[in-house]
């Protein structure tokens, strides 16, 4: 099979016949159709993920068809897969939180992912989604997924006021899951053409932060009371510390950067708001919300597609974002 491996940073090479994956026991052959690039695949092209060994194929939001007929699936069915890999066995896997595994895994980091013809994945992974979604569309799913994660552990309720820091493709999706809650969402980010985006998506109040004093902001906004909710979609310990200082009173921030630098967090402020700060690693089963936000058409997923690349050009896709991170949403590779 073809498949597109990163075998040094910022270089990917095609093979033309790389050996088809074997397929295991409760597993399922997946005929790849797309792949989207995320920030992650991003940051291990750059080689800064130390705990991804190269060659590796990346990718993991993809969509494709069953390739050959298993017990839950025939062949030619159209699905997405999520690509939290997990052991089935450990405490978390039990309690029911195959994302926070004991040796989790994302397809296309520590293991092979489908920047390939031919993926094989575990069946409970494997999603049918609508046929109204082409395959661009479907691909992008896993990236809502990370959005309906977010929005599970923090709790939001209908008529509260949320910021989100960082109008990318995930911030941008948290924004759409929250409006779909009811909540007057603010969403603040140094780049024009990410605001104006989020303006396109709902966003109630954008605020660039370059030119405009954010604290000020978020204070006239939710007139003196603070922010109920408040999400860090760009990874820096300063907009935690911030989200702390603008909270309201039972206020929720949730954050999902790999950011491994310390921020201060004055417990003074957490106890006398009774604030809670909550992590989200990928997604805990959250694929099935996340189709029906995609078959209703609650999202929209076209408005965050820069480009789309067959997957001879990878490594042009690649550069395409690396060359203009701040103006590129989500970029797709199709086969
Ligand atoms: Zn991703
Ligand atoms: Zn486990």
């Amino acid at each position: 099979m073809r498949s597109a491996k990163l075998v040094e940073p910022k270089k990917i090479m095609l093979y033309e016949n790389d050996p088809n994956p074997n397929v295991g026991l409760n597993e399922v052959l997946i005929r790849v159709k797309a792949v989207g690039i995320c920030g992650t695949d991003i940051h291990v092209w750059h080689g800064e993920r130390a705990d991804v060994t190269l060659p590796r194929i990346m990718g993991h939001e993809f969509s494709g068809t069953v390739e050959k007929s298993s017990k839950n699936f025939q062949k030619g069915e159209k699905v997405v897969v999520d690509p939290v890999v997990s052991c089935g066995v450990c405490v978390s896997c039990k309690r029911g939180y195959p994302n926070l595994c004991s040796t989790v895994k994302c397809l296309g980091v520590q293991v092979e992912g489908a920047f390939c013809e031919l993926i094989a994945v575990p069946e409970n992974k494997v999603y049918r989604f609508p046929e109204s979604l082409n395959w661009v569309q479907a691909s992008m799913v896993e990236p809502y997924s990370i959005a309906s994660e977010v929005i599970f552990r923090g709790v939001p309720v209908a008529g509260e006021k949320a910021l989100v820091f960082g109008a990318g493709p995930i911030g941008l999706g948290i924004l759409e899951g929250l409006k779909l809650r009811g909540l007057s969402v603010m969403v603040a980010d140094l780049v024009e053409s990410r605001l104006k985006k989020a303006s396109e998506l709902g966003a109630d109040r954008i605020v660039n932060g370059e030119k405009e004093d954010l604290a000020q902001a978020v204070k006239v906004w939710t007139g003196e009371f603070g922010l109920d909710f408040a999400v860090d979609a760009v990874g820096n310990p300063k907009i935690m510390e911030s989200a702390i200082e603008m909270a309201a009173p039972g206020g929720r921030i949730v954050v999902l950067g790999f950011n491994p630098t310390f921020a201060q967090v004055p417990e003074l402020f957490l106890v006398r708001k009774e604030l809670k700060i909550m992590g989200t690693r990928m997604n805990c089963n959250r694929f099935p919300e996340v189709i029906e936000w995609f078959r209703e058409e609650k999202v929209h997923p076209d408005a965050v597609l820069s480009a789309v690349y067959p997957l001879e050009d990878v490594q042009k896709a690649f550069e395409h974002i690396a060359s203009d991170p701040q103006n590129t949403l989500k970029v797709v590779v199709t086969l």
